[in-house]
Parts: C-alpha cells; sequence; structure tokens
C-alpha cells in the first residue's frame, strides 16, 4: 500500500547513521548526559524496530549488562558471529578472521553509559514454527560514584524490563558488591513496574568472566548454578542486609543462572593490537564460547519477550521503552 511505502521510504532517507553501504552497526538508542538526564533517539530505535520486516513479529530482546571493559562487547561479537551463520557448525569463523561488531567502532563511543542496540534483527524460526525477531543489546555503565551508579542503575533497570534475558557480565566472581549493585537496579525496575502493573523479570544470567577456580566449580553452566546456589543461599546466620538482597534477586526473575567462564588468554586480555582473531584466544575459552553462545542464543532457547503474560512484538516493545523513559524521567 501507500502508507507503507511512504513509511519505509521514510525511514530510508532518514537513516543518518546507516553506513554508505547499508552494513549493520551498533547504534546508540540510549544516552546518559553528563547532567544525568537521559536521551532517547526513537527515530533511530523506529527504524530499527518498525522496519516492515520485523514490526509485527513476537520479539526476543537480549541484553548484556555490566561495568566498562569486561569483555561484554567482545562476547557480543560472538553472539553476532552465531546470529550471522545459524546453521552452520562453523559459526565460529576461521582462526584469522578479525572480530567485529560492537566493538568495531571503539573509541569515546564505548565510554557511554546508555543502551545500543545492533541495526539488523534477526529472523529465527523456532522448532514449534514460530518466527520471531531476535534484538542484541549492548548496554553499560560506570558504576564508580555515586551520581554515576544512580545513572547505571537506570541502565541497568531500563534494559531489564526491555529484555527477556539479561545477561550480567562481571568479573572473577560474583561479589557482595555485584549482588548489592543488582538490588539497587532491579528496585528501580520495580518502581516502574508498580506504577505500570507489570509481572517480574524474565531470565537472569550471572556471566562471572575470568573464573579462576575450577577445580571448586567448573567452567559452564553446571558448575554455575552450583556456585549461584552457594552463593544467593539464604542462612539464618547471615546480617539481614544480606539475606534481604538474596530474597530481593530471587523475588525479580522467573529464571536466574550462571555461566563460569575461562580467563580468553594473555593476548586478549593485554595486547592491544589483538583483533579478536580465534588463534590467540585460549582454547578452553573457546571451547566454553562454543557452549555458551548456543545456550543463549539457539532457536528452542530463545523466549519471547513478555510483558503482564502478553508476548510483545517489536512495534509494542518501541512504545514500552518510550513508556518506560518517562517515568526514569520523572
Ligand atoms: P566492554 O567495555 O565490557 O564492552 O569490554 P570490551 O569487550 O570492549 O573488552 C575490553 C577489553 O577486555 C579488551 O581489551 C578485550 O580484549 C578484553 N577482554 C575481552 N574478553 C575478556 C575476558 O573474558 N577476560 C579478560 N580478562 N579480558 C577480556
Ligand atoms: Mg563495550
Amino acid at each position: 500500500s501507500w502508507g507503507n511505502l511512504s513509511d519505509k521510504s521514510a525511514y530510508d532517507w532518514s537513516s543518518e547513521e546507516e553506513e554508505p553501504d547499508g552494513r549493520a552497526r551498533p547504534v546508540q538508542v540510549l544516552v546518559v548526559k553528563d547532567d544525568h538526564s537521559f536521551e532517547l533517539d526513537e527515530a533511530a530505535l523506529s527504524r530499527i524496530l518498525l522496519s516492515e520486516e520485523v514490526r509485527d513479529r513476537e520479539v526476543v530482546a537480549i541484553s548484556v549488562a555490566g561495568a566498562f571493559r569486561k569483555g561484554k562487547s567482545f562476547l557480543m561479537d560472538f553472539m553476532l558471529r552465531y546470529m550471522y551463520n545459524q546453521a552452520s557448525e562453523d559459526w565460529l569463523g576461521e582462526p584469522d578472521e578479525p572480530l567485529t561488531g560492537f566493538s568495531w567502532r571503539g573509541g569515546s563511543e564505548r565510554e557511554t553509559t546508555g543502551i545500543q542496540i545492533w541495526s539488523e534483527v534477526f529472523l529465527v524460526d523456532k522448532p514449534d514454527g514460530r518466527k520471531v525477531a531476535v534484538l542484541l543489546m549492548d548496554t553499560q555503565g560506570t558504576f564508580d560514584s555515586q551520581s554515576t551508579l544512580r545513572d547505571s542503575a537506570t541502565v541497568f533497570a531500563l534494559s531489564t524490563m526491555i529484555s527477556s534475558m539479561q545477561v550480567y557480565n562481571i568479573s572473577q566472581n560474583v561479589q557482595e558488591d555485584d549482588l548489592q549493585h543488582l538490588q539497587l537496579f532491579t528496585e528501580y525496575g520495580r518502581l516502574a513496574m508498580e506504577e505500570t502493573f507489570l509481572k517480574p523479570f524474565q531470565s537472569m544470567i550471572f556471566l562471572v568472566r575470568d573464573w579462576s577456580f575450577p577445580y571448586e566449580f567448573t567452567y559452564g553452566q553446571e558448575g554455575g548454578m552450583q556456585f549461584l546456589e552457594k552463593r544467593l543461599k539464604i542462612s539464618e546466620n547471615q546480617h539481614e542486609e544480606l539475606q534481604n538482597v538474596r530474597k530481593h534477586i530471587h523475588s525479580c526473575f522467573t529464571n536466574i543462572s550462571c555461566f563460569l567462564m575461562p580467563h580468553p588468554g594473555l593476548k586478549v586480555a593485554t595486547n592491544p593490537h589483538f583483533d579478536g582473531r580465534l588463534k590467540e584466544i585460549d582454547r578452553e575459552f573457546i571451547n566454553n564460547l562454543q557452549v555458551l553462545v548456543p545456550w543463549l542464543l539457539s532457536p528452542r532457547n530463545l523466549d519471547v519477550k513478555e510483558i503482564n503474560g502478553n508476548n510483545i512484538t517489536c512495534r509494542g516493545l518501541v512504545e514500552y521503552f518510550k513508556a518506560y523513559i518517562k517515568i526514569y524521567q520523572g
């Protein structure tokens, strides 16, 4: 119809963020500014989520969140490789291929507290025959002062409310700090939920990077679950505050799980010229990547975003995004 046509051309015409060659790229949709105000790029969000192919599809929204410089974008780039090579056993790619995607732009953009989404929304056939739209979000905070902690909490809360799966990327261990931050984040989220009568959040995955006690708890999801159970256990001799953090986290998410990742090796961690090629990454890390990424993203494991028990489409997600932002803008 004419309506559709004009719609589409309007988006194409205004897509200033797009590469000249039309290649997909990360797009900053939410920025936290220096004065702690939020800015949502509604045009960019709409251009991506309201494109004709995806807007009426049910959406699976996957978010990775946590502090800067902890390997989030690095991981997301492997998630992208998986999404672009769904049908292939060799989705990891060639040993010499540089890694591209979220980290591709590098520079100052990565310092921004906020949310980036991948400009291409992936259509995936689930085993039950449904075709769903998969959105990847890279979000980050600073966590280093009271005021930036509040910004980070809001970004974390928003991305948790918008996603069907939140991957909480943390370094080395699950510290009491990480749990306290999570409590703060989810309290911000609940604040909004109470006003809009929303159900609790969906899946939370603690992703522990550089795990260095594989002899206590093995790498991967099973070891992770055992570790997390111990870490989140509530016992009577615990300080009340510690008990409350744990109760709160349990009450917020439908599913909580954990994955322990090994260290990727010194080239990844310290070489400034490392460009992501597989042959310079420790084998143990790659082996676990080959478990982690399909565990997160294989078609049967993709859960559609639900709000108040309703499945949400890409179009619906844009509306919720705008509504949630308003709540935090007060
Ligand atoms: P982000 O700010 O969380 O998105 O972090 P980046 O993905 O940009 O990675 C920051 C730095 O950490 C880069 O130099 C990566 O090569 C390195 N890195 C990536 N993954 C890991 C990891 O699992 N462990 C360690 N120690 N470093 C990593
Ligand atoms: Mg990053």
